[in-house]
């Protein structure tokens, strides 16, 4: 339920048991290494009691996990009292929070909106929180976090790591108290978990919990074996502080001898923070090391003084973690698609669930393969694991099998195409109905990606779907070459029959779809090629054939020539097939066998009643530096219009999209750059202005 809607005697409740829920998480996770419950998950229980403790004040109770930080230390190490409170830090779950953070920083500060004020932001490293004391450069004792005012005592085993110096190097402050984060590599983690797989020990969850578990020793030894690694990021009891600002004295900690983040940077604005924090999420698995999020702190150490600290937490800093990239949900059908080509995929629908931001319902199986293949063994009612990471396709991750129903039975794949009923053959680790323009499925398939080909302004999915399922012989779209005779059999169908009688079709729009349609009758060779849905045959396999053989009667007589020939090795216009740029075995066959099709035969000799093929302009794009590209321009351009602009680029063999995506390969920038650039640079884009643009495209001008 929604805050603002609950009453007090609710709110009361519900504060007692989220103080009772996150103290018994709290145990779990600072005492017995051990989480239960996702961080995101942990967070949402801490954000709602904070949201419910805002709006009723007077509820606040005295063990309130928000004037608390973790548990105190155990019983198995001795206590240490931080004299400096180790704080833990306020998250941001958002853009607008990061926003918010900084706004009230300058608010407090009585800072204009303004005006200029500098953040570090750092990786958040993904461990456990230790702090180290030196007195005259030597190492006197480290403790934990533990509930941020009282630690446990692990000097002995601070001392066996080796990024942790015994002895610190130059001239340091007498007293000084370095904090950091002891952690373990991904690979160290992994080796770790075999090893205690081995020797029949506990499996550590995640790198978090094994570098605690690691570090919380009573045999040292035990510790030195682990492999910890220590990043220091800050510090508690400075006797006389070296520097006046979080980056110098980062600095300062990285000549004492400490290994300090070398991704620590300076950003300027909410933007640059951001972006930067867009960086991380999106590199953050090349990294050796777990991080979960960035910190942002304020740059300067008098703000910071003057900002000071709320009781949880420090003014100056927030932590932005990433959203996770998981969720857990029920899986409630297997639904099978039909492809183009006759390929059956899977598709997992399951209840919706939220991953970073967007909200999930169904993923790809990829083939059967997948459900019960190898060790596999996913069932309808099975509680998953959904992924949504990057530009990832989602996907199924891994089934929580404990929460299985006992009734569940295994899932038996299709023994027939969904669509036409005919028996599907094994084809690679999936199936495949062979019935090619005969399952209604595919016919669709093809007569969409025909449209889409041919682009035929004003017939989208759903229209096709329409004609395609229509019963009237004056309506029925159901391959290709319907769609060029839909305007004759208009004329002379009945009244009945007539679509401008129908809903959804007025007279005007009726009209506009005959001249999209009409529009298309003359087509170039490329565009034709790869309207055929040949498998394998793509917009860059078509444009090569097409700039080879100039003519569709040219091309057409070297396959049917390759047709007459049995033995194809001694072929020369097989030969000459393969010879082509990008063109090998699997597509050379895949052309051949849709042109020895019956059926693809009629289909063909109907279309080309119909439409005109142009032939192939001739470039000599043979080595364009764009064959193939997906490029996008912003901006203005000083030397020619963004229309010429585009077919430049598509003479030279590259596409030109409006916006920038994953697929994008290029950006050109011309004056007065739009949001295309950040995009573009988020998402580590290649670009180049219109001067380096031009230069390149004009290298190739000779040839018009
Ligand atoms: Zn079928």
């Amino acid at each position: 339920m929604c805050v603002s809607n609950i009453c007090e005697e609710h709110a009361k409740n519900e504060l007692e048991r989220l103080a009772k829920l996150i103290y018994y998480y709290d145990r779990l996770y600072y005492l017995k290494d051990a989480s239960p419950i996702s961080d995101y998950e942990y967070d949402a229980l801490r954000i709602r009691n904070k949201e419910i403790e805002m709006r009723f004040p007077d509820l606040v109770r005295f063990d309130s996990p928000s004037k608390r930080i973790g548990v105190e230390g155990s019983e198995r190490f001795d206590k240490v009292e931080h004299r400096v409170p180790m704080l833990s830090i306020e998250n941001a779950l958002s853009d607008k929070e990061v926003y918010e953070f900084i706004k009230r920083i300058k608010r407090f500060l009585r800072l204009s909106k303004e005006s200029f004020l500098e953040f570090t932001v750092e990786p958040k490293i993904d461990g456990l929180s230790l702090a180290l004391r030196y007195e005259r450069g030597e190492l006197i004792y480290a403790s934990t976090r533990g509930d941020g005012r009282f630690g446990e005592d692990l000097t002995a085993n601070a001392r066996v790591i080796p990024d942790i110096p015994c002895v610190l190097r130059g001239i340091c402050p007498k007293v000084l108290e370095v904090r950091g984060e002891v952690y373990m590599n991904h690979k160290d983690f992994l080796d770790l978990n075999k090893e205690q797989k081995k020797i029949g020990c506990m499996i550590f969850s995640n790198p978090r919990n094994a570098a605690s578990g690691s570090l919380r020793q009573f045999d040292v030894s035990v510790t030195a074996a682990r492999r910890l690694k220590f990043f220091a990021y800050g510090w508690g009891v400075v006797s006389d502080i070296p520097s006046d600002t979080q980056l110098g004295m980062v600095k300062c900690l990285s000549h004492y001898g400490f290994r300090v983040n070398p991704l620590t940077e300076l950003c300027h604005n909410a933007e640059s923070m951001i972006r930067s924090y867009r960086f991380f999420e999106k590199n953050r698995f090349a990294l050796s090391y777990e991080i979960d999020g960035v910190v942002y702190k304020v740059n300067s150490l008098f703000l910071q003084k003057r900002l000071s600290c709320l009781s949880r937490s420090p003014r100056w800093a927030i932590a932005y973690k990433f959203l996770p990239e998981k969720a857990m949900t029920v899986l409630r059908a297997i639904d099978i698609h039909v492809g183009r080509t006759g390929v059956l995929t899977p598709v997992a629908l399951f209840d919706p669930v939220i991953v970073r931001g967007v909200v999930m319902k169904k993923a790809t199986l990829h083939n059967d393969y997948y459900i019960s293949g190898d060790r596999r063994d996913l069932r309808l009612g099975d509680t998953v694991i959904v992924q949504r990471a990057g530009d990832v396709i989602p996907q199924i991750v891994d089934i929580l099998l404990e929460k299985r129903l006992n009734t569940s039975i295994p899932y038996m794949f299709p023994s027939s195409c969904p669509s036409c009923h005919s028996p599907i053959v094994r084809y690679g680790q999936g199936y495949r109905c062979i019935k090619g323009l005969l399952c209604p499925a595919q016919a669709l398939e093809r007569l969409h990606h025909f449209v889409n080909a041919f682009n035929i302004k004003g017939l989208g999915i759903e229209r096709i779907k329409k004609f395609f399922y229509s019963v009237s012989s004056s309506i029925a779209i159901k391959s290709p070459v319907d769609i060029f005779t839909l305007e004759n059999r208009q004329k002379c169908s009945l009244d009945l029959n007539k679509l401008e009688n129908m809903k959804g079709f007025g007279k005007q729009s009726l009209r506009k779809i005959y001249n999209a349609i009409n529009a298309r009758r003359v087509v170039v060779l490329s565009h034709f090629l790869f309207s055929l849905g040949i498998p394998h045959v793509g917009e860059l396999v078509a444009l090569r054939l097409a700039r080879y053989y100039i003519s569709y009667a040219l091309f057409e007589n070297s396959v049917k020539e390759s047709l007459r020939n049995k033995d194809k090795t001694l072929n020369k216009a097989f030969k000459e097939l393969l010879s082509i740029e990008g063109i090998g075995l699997v597509i050379a066959e895949a052309i051949l066998n849709f042109y020895n099709d019956e059926y693809n035969s009629i289909f063909l000799e109907r279309l080309l009643k119909e439409i005109t093929i142009l032939d192939e302009e001739c470039f000599s794009i043979g080595n364009s530096p764009f064959l193939g590209k997906t490029i996008v321009f912003t901006g203005c351009l000083k030397a020619m219009s963004r229309a010429e602009a585009k077919t430049r680029i598509k003479n030279l063999g590259a596409k030109a999209a409006n916006s920038i995506s994953f697929k994008t390969d290029l950006l050109v920038i011309g004056s007065a750059p739009g949001l295309k650039l950040k995009k573009a640079a988020d998402l580590g884009i290649q670009m180049m202005n219109e001067e380096e643009w031009m230069a390149i495209i004009s290298s190739y001008d000779h040839v018009h």
